[in-house]
């Protein structure tokens, strides 16, 4: 008799562990991505301000199916998906499945400002972040060469919205790029001369910690030399200016966007089915869509209510989500059921700067070196491969011994914007 199908959409943190889960003599299991890599996007922002190479943050996906039994990756775009056929669409072909999981994560939500969606900055892929490094270290270059003070203030001026953890962890970084080792490359440029803001719309930072925590980060940042401007929301960009609400404009050639997230495109090809705030979509309580048990969504693309809340867009969730939808199908071809999903939250962290993060674990606070400590050990754990955390952990080691950033390479001097 042949083997059922899995297919898995996506190859993110979800996806990645339902194939782990599943992988074996059981079923016949095909992994489908754009991306011939699994990616480590919560260090993405490192990657922007020179602290890491990209190679670092992630992982080929043929390295992880070879070693897998009953698997295989097909690098290809999703462009469909049949649920009454059950086949996806790809730009390589079409391929059937007995059972499909869903995980194709999520897109940067510009809330339809047009001109922010042109001019911005996001973080969502490796391209994007080394166009963003490049970015950053040739307006240092430039500005070395400009005479005219209003100019040079505008190359040096950084504006970050979204103070939420990508928000502060990336003007933290950014700050400390500025002050230990752009304005060592160029003594020319004085820290004070460069400004970084952080634009949020709520009146705190990190608005998912407790409040003693909220107020830490945002001293800590403001120490740091960091702009926090709370209760502001930013409506409009060129490439040299930024607009906030109430008319100020701000003279800047840096606009980086970390405000919101909306479900991935393949959210928009599932026809018929219920569809929650930011596109993402309704599922049951085992995560299995309502007229096809045989198709489940997980991570960032599914629209969970716990206790009448929708579950967060974060890495946990969506791993705590693939290894359930693979006990599920086990479970299912074993003829015996699973309970309904329950998210156990260990809690969140965010890291401000050097020696400094806050944390929340089981209940407990956590500020500033152990909250940091704790941090860093827990993005080690879950890199994937025993390489990159080797590399990430000297990274980290150098940086924090000697100050420096070794990867402020510009490797291109023009953004490519649509790139994959
Ligand atoms: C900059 C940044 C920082 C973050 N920091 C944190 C953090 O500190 N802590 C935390 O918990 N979470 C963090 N997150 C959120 C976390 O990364 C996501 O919640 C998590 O990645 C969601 O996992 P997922 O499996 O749903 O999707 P993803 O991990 O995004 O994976 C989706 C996969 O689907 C593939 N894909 C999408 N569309 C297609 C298509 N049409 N065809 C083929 N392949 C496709 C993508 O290539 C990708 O590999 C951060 C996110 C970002 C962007």
């Amino acid at each position: 008799m042949s083997k059922k199908r899995v297919v898995i959409a996506g190859m993110g943190f979800g996806g990645l562990r339902a194939a782990k889960a599943l992988a074996g003599d059981e079923f016949e299991l095909i992994m489908i991505d754009r991306n011939n890599y699994h990616l480590f996007q919560p260090l993405l922002y490192q990657v922007a301000t020179a602290g890491l190479e990209q190679e670092a943050i992630a992982y080929p996906l043929r390295a992880l199916v070879r070693r897998w039994r009953g698997a295989s990756f097909l690098l290809a775009e999703i462009t469909g998906i049949d649920l009454a056929g059950k086949f996806v669409l790809t730009d390589s072909g079409t391929v059937p499945y007995d059972y499909l999981v869903i995980a194709a994560g999520s897109h940067t939500n510009f809330f339809g400002i047009k001109s922010v969606a042109e001019h911005a900055f996001d973080l969502k892929r490796l391209d994007q972040a080394e166009d963003l490094r490049n970015h950053i270290l040739l307006l240092f270059e430039q500005a070395s060469r400009e005479s005219d003070p209003v100019r040079r203030s505008a190359l040096l001026t950084f504006v970050i919205v979204g103070g939420g953890p990508t928000g502060v962890e990336f003007a933290g970084a950014l700050r400390e790029l500025i002050v230990y080792v752009l304005s060592q490359d160029h003594p020319d440029i004085a820290p004070s001369e460069t400004r970084v803001l952080l634009v949020e719309a709520a009146n705190s930072l990190l608005s998912a910690m407790p409040v003693d925590l909220q107020q830490y980060a945002c001293r800590k940042l403001r120490i740091m030399g960091v702009e926090v401007l709370l209760e502001n929301r930013v409506v409009g960009a060129t490439a040299e200016s930024v607009e906030l609400y109430g008319g100020t404009v701000i003279a800047s050639h840096t606009l980086v966007w970390s405000a919101g997230v909306a479900a991935a495109d393949v959210a928009g090809f599932l026809s018929g089915v219920e569809h929650g705030a930011g596109g993402r979509v309704a599922v049951q309580a085992d995560l299995s869509l309502k007229a096809h048990p045989e198709v489940f969504v997980v991570g960032d693309m599914a629209y969970f209510l716990e206790k009448g809340v929708p579950l967060p867009m974060m890495a946990p969730v969506a791993i705590q989500q693939g290894n359930y939808v693979a006990r599920n199908i086990l479970a299912r071809e074993q003829g015996t059921s699973t309970h309904p999903f329950h998210y156990f939250d260990k809690g969140s962290m965010a890291t401000i700067g050097r020696s400094s993060a806050v944390a929340v674990a089981a209940g407990v606070r956590f500020r500033g070196y152990s909250a940091w400590v704790a941090w860093l050990l827990l993005h080690l754990y879950y890199l994937i491969g025993f390489r990159n955390r080797l590399v990430v952990m000297m990274n980290w080691t150098y940086a924090y011994l000697f100050q420096e950033r070794q990867v402020r390479l510009i490797t291109a001097k023009k953004r490519r914007a649509d790139s994959l």
